[in-house]
């Protein structure tokens, strides 16, 4: 060991005392290196709250970390000696503190991943021990599996974790409640919501950081009503148990126009940059199930959530690599439609999903899919174009999360890895789940005209247009029956029309 300081880099989403690389620092003669560099937050134009959000908690972090007898060099974005980009800040600190060794919890985005390794230092990657999944445990899952499912993953999270278990079998008799967790909701005025926590003096000051730089950037920076530090998300994870949880399951698939959250945690901020732990939430779920106070069936689907679908997206983003984001199995190249910008649409499910982002910088997951996800997909959007809204538009999103998510299970561009069909539906189901047909300026029952649902014209013509991919596909075969049973003429008034409105769209016009 020598006495010169080594570099621990603690990046905005690594905000968790026992980070990997904190474990390693010895606070007498390390330097914990934060930055705020300009070309993080213009990667892609990420949405105004988020920036605010992953600056105001790196930024209470930091303090924390001093108080907790770390050095500290932490950079201000308005500092005019803080580098263009990460790799050249380090390199600025480097030289300041005579260190010539970094240390780093892996990032979950490989651009920044491979930036870091070519830092010009003697560098050490210490694995992110922040999911409960390492990679290569889920590549030796992958390699036994000829094809793989989120459902065998999750059910042994679920023994290694002991979550929700009696001995070897699952509480209840069952692994997974997602069938009864397919209600619609109807407006409640007395639902809880969740909780809306004030700026204080940093965060003001953050905000008005974002607001001076990033004037450019879609969505609306105020109100601001994030947590921000691991004390505030504690406090939202107690209102979330207390109040939502227990509609969480009846509740999960449905959207409401007046209504973004329903039950909804709003936790994957809080999770994603670090400040709770993916078990700690679990653990707390699952208490309120023991002590009689939230039913089996949306304690189950909550948690499935965290140790299924978010440990599987982490290790399905590790197992792909650097190319994933540019995977285009459908061969889609359509640009991305102004109304995701929030231009002008009849569609009153767009309008409510893009302007609740531009508000809010959230969707619930079934927003994500079965609207934008779901809209991009049937229109045949380059998935890339797709990857780098979600990327840049929601609170939570980092690519080891979002690429997965958008890439694979909503654009189907890896070809059928995270499913085996893609999410694709008529108007019919979002009829069913929401209540936007209602106010809707097209009619979902119309299936052409010049009133039809474009979900439902565009539906068939994605059918129609990738029939060798997926007629022979067993869960889409019903499909393909019914669409082949329609009279010829209707099946041709289908196309004509999917193709008008798709010209239309793609030429900009407002649909
Ligand atoms: C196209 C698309 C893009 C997405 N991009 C992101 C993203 O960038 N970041 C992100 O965290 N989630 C993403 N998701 C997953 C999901 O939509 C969000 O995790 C969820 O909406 C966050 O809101 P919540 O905390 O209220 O979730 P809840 O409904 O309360 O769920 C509880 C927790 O489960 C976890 N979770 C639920 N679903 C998923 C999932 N599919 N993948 C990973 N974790 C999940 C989250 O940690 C979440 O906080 C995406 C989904 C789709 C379809
Ligand atoms: S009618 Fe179609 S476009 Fe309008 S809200 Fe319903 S599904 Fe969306």
């Amino acid at each position: 060991m020598t006495d010169k300081p080594r570099l621990i880099l603690v990046l905005g989403d690594q905000l968790t005392d026992t980070l990997a690389g904190l474990r390693q620092a010895d606070p007498a003669c390390d330097v914990i290196v934060m930055a705020e560099v300009m070309t993080e937050s213009t990667a892609v134009p990420h949405h105004p709250q988020k920036i605010a959000l992953v600056l105001t908690a790196m930024r209470k972090f930091a303090h924390h970390l001093t108080a907790e007898g770390y050095t500290v060099a932490y950079s201000r974005l308005d500092d005019p000696e803080t580098g263009p980009s990460l790799p050249a800040e380090i390199l600025r600190r480097a030289t300041e503190h005579g260190a010539d060794h970094l240390i780093v919890t892996t990032p979950g985005d490989w651009r920044l991943l491979q930036a870091l390794e070519a830092v010009p230092l003697t560098v050490t990657m210490l694995p992110d021990d922040r999911f409960l999944c390492p990679p290569e445990t889920f590549t030796a899952w992958v390699s036994e599996r000829k094809q793989l499912r989120m459902e065998w993953f999750y059910r042994d999270m679920r023994r290694r974790t002991g979550l929700l278990m009696d001995g070897d079998q699952p509480i209840g008799g069952q692994w997974n409640f997602d069938p009864e967790n397919r209600k619609a909701a109807k407006p409640d005025l007395l639902r809880p919501k969740p909780l809306r926590f004030t700026p204080d003096a940093e965060t003001e000051a953050v905000l008005s950081l974002v607001e001076t730089h990033f004037p450019t950037h879609f969505g609306n920076l105020r109100p601001f009503h994030w947590p921000t530090d691991r004390a505030e998300a504690l406090t939202a994870l107690d209102h979330f148990i207390t109040h939502s949880l227990p509609r969480f399951g009846d509740e999960q698939d449905a959207m409401l126009a007046d209504d973004p959250f329903l039950s909804h945690s709003l936790l994957s901020p809080c999770i994603n940059l670090g400040l709770l732990s993916p078990l700690e939430v679990c653990q707390r779920a699952e208490a309120e199930y023991h002590a009689g106070r939230a039913p089996l069936n949306a304690v189950e689907g909550f948690i499935r959530q965290i140790i299924g679908w978010r440990e599987y997206m982490r290790g399905i983003w590790a197992l792909n690599g650097p190319d994933y984001p540019t995977l285009n199995a459908l061969n889609h190249k359509a640009p991305l439609p102004a109304v995701y910008w929030g231009g002008k649409t009849k569609m009153a499910c767009m309008k409510a999903a893009v302007a609740q982002t531009r508000d809010l910088a959230y969707a619930h997951h079934i927003q994500r899919l079965m609207i934008t996800g779901n809209f991009a997909l049937l229109a045949g959007i380059g998935p890339a174009f797709v990857h780098e809204w979600y990327l840049a538009v929601y609170i939570d999103a980092f690519e080891w999360v979002e690429a997965p998510n958008t890439i694979g299970m909503s654009q189907f561009a890896c070809g059928g890895q995270l499913g085996s069909k893609p999410y694709v539906s008529s108007g019919a189901y979002i009829d069913r789940m929401s209540d936007y047909c209602s106010s809707c300026a097209y009619k979902v029952k119309d299936r052409t005209g010049p009133d039809a649902c474009p979900f439902n014209l565009l539906y068939w013509h994605f059918l129609d247009r990738h029939r060798d991919r997926f007629a022979k596909n067993p869960r889409m075969a019903q499909m393909y029956r019914t669409w082949d049973k329609m009279a010829e003429t209707h099946r041709d008034t289908v196309l004509r029309e999917a193709d008008q409105l798709l010209s239309a769209l793609h030429s900009g016009a407002p649909i």
